[in-house]
């Protein structure tokens, strides 16, 4: 009835008052915030396509903060969403509608706690801003390879929670492979101190590695042990013209054997999504005329002397030419050059989104697997939609791609999203036949856990949710991500 119902409201409205109290007790007044217009940046995505709500969002200092915070939270029962620059893109970091959560953003722990230059490493707060870990390394005369095209927002702590990857994976590897060791606050408000700066440690599971790729659904990350590696003094940059997937796939071969482990960058950009992007951005030259169905940006680094590596990168070019692999290419002599080539490329998601919206994947298949890939998908959404836009382009050094599709000409931009669960069918079923996965390096947040649960088999999932389970009994870490 109405007099209970309005009972109801009242003793809620009290104790999210008092939980929100002694939130501010625990953390300081100015460090809490519950008025709606405040919190609207952290309750909405990165691309401003939705919105949640939340009961406040709350800005810990340490993490004896973050450790009070949450045990506050499993007594409340209220649930927990994690977030660090919010640039993840499978809303992850955004709470539900229900104005349960409270978004606990790590953005105050930016300390850079430790440099030993003696065992490359770094130990850094989850807060750090990508492009502030960049700097203090280059400072030791050292270097942080993860590189991001959201590194001015991004932080550690998210790029660890999101296993995150970007274009120096082929040499570096992913987040994962960056890291050494973690520090977490577990779900009951424990601390957990695995600051290790071991790179060998078999003494038990790899709880690190549990943590990395999990989204904030088993703990928060409040600091990590990050690797450090020498600072490459030669820097060198080919934008090459191709004329299909399969040979950038035959490049590739040829850049790994040539090149070794100076091949730092191979990035697949379809000849449209460069058209998009000197549309929208005239001001952006490409180093060779636009004709050619495919490029690739390849980039070469070493500490050895300039001309050497330009040597190696002119015979890698040259044989590629020869063996009829490639039709052209350009090679950056100054930075300046190479810095123009780099803006073509990260400049096409910005070059997508003002042509209009369109359907996103960001698919992995095995390597060797690509140029069908590529082939047998755009066949057949040209069947299902004919003269639908794919907007083809990638990390394709590390085997994965984004696949981006948008609307024929003359259909309206959201006429063809009403028709995204058929468009998302026909391209995760191409990726599920060849033993693919659906998230490469976004991950699944809120926006692909359900598709994700289809394509996995039952013992897998069944897994994840005891892990899950074990970790956080309660469900109050970042419930509604990665699991549906
Ligand atoms: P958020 O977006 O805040 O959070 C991401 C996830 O991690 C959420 O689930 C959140 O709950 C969780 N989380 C955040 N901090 C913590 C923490 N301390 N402890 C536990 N969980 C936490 N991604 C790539 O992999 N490769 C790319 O090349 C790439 N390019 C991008 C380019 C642009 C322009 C943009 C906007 C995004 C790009 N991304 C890319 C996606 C995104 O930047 C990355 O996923 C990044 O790692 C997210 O970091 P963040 O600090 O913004 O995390």
């Amino acid at each position: 009835n109405s007099a209970g119902r309005k009972t109801y409201f009242i003793i809620l409205f009290m104790a999210q008052s008092s939980f929100i109290e002694l939130c501010r007790k625990r953390v300081g007044n100015a460090h809490v915030i519950s008025v709606p217009e405040k919190m609207a940046s952290y309750v909405t995505d990165y691309r401003k396509r939705y919105a949640g709500k939340a009961l406040a969002v709350v800005l810990p200092g340490n993490t004896r903060e973050v450790a009070d915070l949450v045990r506050l939270c499993k007594q409340y029962r209220v649930p927990v969403v994690p977030q660090g620059g919010n640039t993840g893109l499978v809303l992850g970091s955004v709470p539900d509608t229900s104005g349960k959560a409270v978004v606990l953003s790590l953005a105050r722990m930016k300390r850079i706690r430790e440099i030993d230059v003696k065992n490359n490493t770094m130990t850094v707060e989850a807060g750090c801003i990508l492009d502030d870990v960049h700097s203090a390394a280059l400072e030791a005369d050292r270097m942080f390879p993860l590189s991001l095209a959201s590194s001015g927002s991004c932080t550690i702590g998210g790029n660890l929670a999101a296993n995150a990857g970007g274009t120096a994976v082929l040499r570096y590897g992913t987040a994962r492979d960056l890291c050494l060791g973690l520090e977490v606050v577990m779900a009951d408000g424990a601390v957990w101190d695995g600051l290790y700066k071991l790179r060998k440690n078999n003494t038990g599971y790899d709880l690190r590695d549990l943590f990395i790729g999990s989204e904030g659904t088993l703990g928060i990350i409040t600091a990590a042990v990050l690797k450090l590696f020498p600072r490459p003094t030669t820097r060198q940059t080919a934008f090459v013209a191709l004329s299909s997937p399969a040979d950038a796939l035959q490049l590739l071969a040829i850049a790994q054997k040539v090149a070794d482990s100076s091949l730092t960058t191979f990035e697949l950009m379809s000849g449209y999504s460069l058209e998009l992007v000197v549309r929208h951005f005239p001001h952006l030259l490409p180093p060779l005329p636009l004709e050619r169905p495919y490029y690739v940006l390849l980039e070469l680094s070493g500490t050895e002397p300039e001309g050497q590596l330009g040597e190696r990168f002119e015979k890698l070019l040259q044989y590629a030419i020869e063996e009829g692999v490639i039709c052209d290419a350009a090679l950056s002599q100054t930075v300046s050059q190479s810095r123009s080539m780099w803006a073509l490329r990260e400049n096409i998601s910005a070059a997508q989104a003002k042509e209009g919206k369109n359907i996103k994947h960001d698919i992995a298949v095995p390597t060797s697997l690509f140029a069908e890939f590529i082939e047998t998908t755009d066949r057949q959404l040209q069947q299902y939609f004919p003269g639908c836009r794919t907007v083809t382009f990638g990390h394709l050094g590390d085997g994965s791609l984004h696949y981006n599709v948008a609307a024929p000409k003359g259909v309206s931009d959201d006429a063809f999203l009403m028709r995204q669960d058929e468009v998302n069918r026909i391209v995760y079923d191409s990726v599920d036949r060849m033993q693919g996965a659906i998230s490469a390096e976004h991950g699944l947040g809120a926006l692909k856990h359900e598709r994700n649960a289809e394509y996995k088999s039952d013992v897998e999932i069944r897994m994840m949710r005891k892990i899950r389970e074990a970790f956080d009994p309660d469900n109050l870490m970042n419930p509604g991500k990665v699991l549906p």
